[in-house]
């Protein structure tokens, strides 16, 4: 399992030019601020607002009661282009569908949208690139461009909103209900934009979107310290760690970060994330033959989970199939070694489920996004 060894990249590349200010980058209040720095009146940052996350309106030609004369500098001052589509692939019958985004320089990102009969989740990235170098991922053998700022993550969002409402997505009109930060990048180590984003997503419109946060998952490598300040937040989002391995041997190997943190303080905190919150932490787990599915580390995930007498209630384990990724030397699982990996975690008293696995032929499942242009 020798994958070409990539650095951790902890502090972000200096240099790049910040993306233009976008009224979800502002709380109500700050945007009446700056449209009166505009020389504009106030209430027209909230007539704005409502158009961009209440009706999911961006056309200004449809935002007549806005006088004609400040609509333009009203959507130059507020509602810069921030993503601009490069391609689109869809699979699943037109149920999953895969956006590259080219951001304002020329940095690429994906986004992709999973409609399910019960709900539709948009999986959003929250950096171009990715510095954790975990080696079976995509993302993460691809580097670290920048941190995306907090409108950047939010207009995938908002895109994905507008797009279910308007039946552009296959099964007619519907409500996009979940977010899943487990695009590209690491959520936590762009905190401030990821923190600004989810308190987008969750205001009430038309401060934001106005999802209900417990329809909203984070997903960390394990940033020890970030996941204790999220958990402070008192916004009760669901949190997911990507552990991948219950002992620091192989957990230093497959997940980089892990020589900085261990297994055992990466698992107090997300306990710690569950008695603050009271959420449930999902556990992934990507099962990959022959390296982190044998019997005894099902039995050491049990352990490691119910350690300190924390029991078993806290948390909730999703396996992942592993994915196919250029040069990784890793496969999945033999489906026989996953039940039993199944069988022994749920004897155990942990709740477990198989992730259901979209878009796997259009790259746009689990670590596959690379978001190259062809
Ligand atoms: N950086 C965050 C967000 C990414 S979420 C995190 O690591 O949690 C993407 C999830 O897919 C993570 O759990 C990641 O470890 C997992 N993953 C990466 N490559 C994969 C692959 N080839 N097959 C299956 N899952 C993979």
């Amino acid at each position: 399992m020798r994958g070409r060894a990539i650095p951790l990249v902890l502090t972000p590349p200096k240099g790049r030019g910040k993306p233009p200010r976008h009224l979800a980058d502002l709380s109500l209040a700050e945007r009446a601020a700056a449209a009166a720095e505009l020389g504009l009146p106030g209430f027209r940052a909230k007539q704005l607002s409502v158009h961009y996350f209440e009706r999911l309106v961006h056309d200004p030609a449809q935002m007549t009661d806005l006088p004609a004369a400040q609509r333009a500098e009203l959507v130059a001052g507020f509602l810069p282009e921030l993503l601009t589509p490069v391609r689109t692939q869809t699979a699943d019958r037109g149920t999953t569908v895969k956006t590259l985004w080219k951001l304002f320089d020329g940095a690429l990102v994906e986004s992709v949208l999973m409609r399910y009969t019960d709900r539709a989740t948009i999986c959003i990235s929250s950096q171009a690139g990715c510095g954790m170098a975990c080696p079976f991922c995509a993302t993460g053998q691809g580097g670290l461009q920048r941190n995306m700022s907090t409108a950047e993550i939010v207009h995938q969002v908002v895109v994905a909103a507008r797009a279910m409402a308007t039946g552009e997505v296959a099964g007619g009109p519907g409500r996009l209900s979940n977010v899943v930060f487990m695009g590209m990048g690491e959520p936590l180590h762009a905190y401030a934009a990821t923190l600004g984003a989810v308190r987008r997503l969750t205001d009430p419109a038309p401060d934001g979107l106005g999802l209900s946060a417990r329809h909203v998952t984070v997903s960390t490598v394990g940033l020890v310290p970030r996941m204790r300040q999220l958990a402070d937040e008192g916004i009760p989002v669901t949190l997911a760690l990507s552990l991948h391995a219950p002992d620091d041997e192989l957990r230093n190997e497959i997940v980089p970060i892990n020589t900085r943190f261990s297994v055992a303080e990466t698992v107090d905190a997300a306990y710690y994330y569950f008695e603050r919150t009271g959420r449930r932490v999902s556990i992934e787990y990507a099962m990959m033959r022959g390296i982190n599915d044998q019997d005894h580390r099902a039995e050491l995930l049990a352990d490691v989970l119910s350690a300190d007498g924390r029991g078993t209630g806290w948390t909730h384990v999703n396996l992942i199939p592993l994915n196919p990724t250029p040069g990784s030397k890793w496969t999945a699982s033999d489906p026989a070694d996953e039940r039993e990996f199944v069988r022994r975690l749920e004897s155990r008293g942990i709740s477990t489920t198989v992730r259901d696995t979209r878009g796997r032929e259009i790259d746009g499942a689990c670590g596959q996004l690379a978001a190259a242009e062809s």
